[in-house]
């Protein structure tokens, strides 16, 4: 999303001196406008409404939302998809990355039932080598789940091509493409680790 207003933000949240409030408030902001942009093609249903003097063709969003957060840095996003929709569900998945196969490992799971039929917004603010956001669409597919986006703040070419390969139905809604991963699979430029930036953990 190349919007001034989300590039501006951007410049900021990404400098190594920007500290964790005011990390976790950019977050916020810039997800607003991710997902603002992300709502653009969701379903909707015309209605006609009864104003004080007449009636007015009106429309009204037509599906379930529910936003599911990668543990534990997608939590930082979530406010700003709720101060939106706030009437979106929540579910959660954790992974980590097992040392021996490199794989991700689900520890955690917990979705509510509108995933079936509803549109799912899976949000993780790093899509670095696409491993955890795949594995969370695989998950949420087996699950049931048949529309689903991925909001993220920054990603990379390597992470949108495995996203993309293995998940060709699912739009990814980024504030940036930065240009490669390092060899700790560090997006670089980046933004750093996300997760500790948001919470104030050290790195
Ligand atoms: N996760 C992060 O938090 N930052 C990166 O650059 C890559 C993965």
């Amino acid at each position: 999303m190349d919007h001034p207003c989300v590039q501006h933000k951007l410049a900021i949240i990404r400098d190594v001196e920007t500290g964790h409030k005011r990390f976790r408030e950019l977050a916020t902001e810039i997800t607003k406008f991710l997902c603002y942009e992300a709502l653009q093609n969701i379903p909707t249903k015309d209605i006609t409404v009864t104003t004080p003097v007449g009636e007015a063709k009106a429309r009204k969003i037509a599906t379930d939302l529910v936003v599911v957060p990668i543990l534990r840095a997608g939590v930082g996003m979530l406010d700003g998809i709720l101060e939106l929709v706030p009437t979106a569900r929540v579910g959660f998945v954790g992974l980590f990355r097992d040392e021996a196969t490199k794989q991700p490992m689900t520890y955690y799971e917990r979705f509510p039932p509108q995933i079936k039929g509803g549109t799912c917004f899976v949000v993780d603010p790093m899509v670095a080598t696409g491993g955890s956001t795949v594995a969370a669409l695989d998950l949420l597919k087996t699950n049931g789940a048949d529309n689903i986006v991925v909001i993220c703040i920054v990603t990379c070419p390597e992470g949108l091509a495995r996203v993309n390969e293995a998940h060709p139905d699912v739009a990814v809604y980024t504030a940036a493409i930065d240009e490669r991963l390092d060899e700790r699979k560090y997006i670089v430029p980046g933004l750093g680790d996300a997760g500790d930036r948001l919470f104030g953990t050290p790195h």
